[in-house]
């Protein structure tokens, strides 16, 4: 088959905090339509590796493309306008409010200037907020909820709340980039969880997520890469890296 162009590329990433070298000339590309996971020990830099992606930080080294576009030095929000969008490691999701109404936040965070203009629904037209109901109630039936749509996000079981994280950073057709999604769930919340993602890259999303029990992507990904200590020590298929000497290593040793 003819080699795809990567949705994503990174170069040489690197980013320093003081004298710790958080992630370390990492280069490496993520295919389009596709689950890649980004494994490794605690401490490995994956979360600060979707941070840099998604403009949160800035790279001390290293080019970052998109689609053949270079988003080094974009902002969050530019990168969100290209579609490329995350959940956190820890879910921000408000309690308090309908479900629709966390739905809503995440659709006015993708499709205007950022959070606190969502947060604080400055006088804009009935129009955006039609859209935005109408966006977030799409992203609520990807992903499950639409009949949850009322209740309060804080009446939900773990699962639930994750489905909230999700549908809050659904685009019309983003690229995810899910940090821990399984983290605080049973085991059978995680397996609908996983089932979750896996629709949502049949009906065409790209999906990176962020996981360090190696066991739970062996299943799940096409294409796994290893973080350890920052560098990438492998990338490949689950059956590759399960048998690389250098992961089975880190991960004996963490
Ligand atoms: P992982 O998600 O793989 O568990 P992280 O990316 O969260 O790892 O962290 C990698 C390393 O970078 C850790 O040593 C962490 O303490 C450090 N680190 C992450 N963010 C910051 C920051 N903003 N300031 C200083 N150190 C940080
Ligand atoms: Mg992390």
């Amino acid at each position: 088959p003819l080699p795809q162009t990567p949705l994503l590329q990174v170069q040489d990433l690197g980013i320093r905090f003081g004298g710790l070298h958080a992630v370390r000339d990492v280069t490496a590309s993520l295919q389009p339509g596709r689950i890649t996971a980004i494994i490794g020990p605690n401490g490995a830099g994956k979360s600060t590796f979707f941070n840099l992606i998604s403009g949160f930080y800035q790279p001390t080294s290293g080019r970052i493309t998109f689609r053949g576009e270079d988003i080094t030095r974009l902002r969050t929000h530019e990168v969100v306008g290209r579609g490329i969008a995350r959940t956190f490691q820890t879910t921000t999701i408000y309690q308090e409010l309908s479900v629709l109404d966390n739905a809503m936040i995440g659709h006015r965070v993708r499709t205007r200037a950022g959070l606190l203009d969502a947060l604080l629904r400055t006088g804009r037209e009935r129009r955006d907020e039609e859209e935005s109901r109408a966006g977030a109630l799409r992203a609520l039936d990807r992903v499950g909820l639409a009949g949850q749509a009322t209740l309060p996000a804080g009446a939900l079981n773990q699962e639930g709340k994750k489905r909230v994280g999700i549908a809050m950073a659904l685009a019309s057709d983003p690229h995810l980039l899910l940090d821990e999604p399984a983290a605080g769930m049973n085991p059978e919340e995680t397996v609908n969880l996983m089932g979750l993602i896996r629709d949502l890259v049949s009906g065409g999303l790209s999906v990176a997520l962020v996981e360090h029990k190696m066991s739970l992507v062996m299943g799940l990904a096409d294409d796994i890469l290893v973080l350890h200590h920052g560098q990438k020590i492998a990338q490949g298929t689950p059956a590759h890296i399960s048998r690389d000497p250098a992961v089975v290593e880190a991960y004996l040793g963490s």
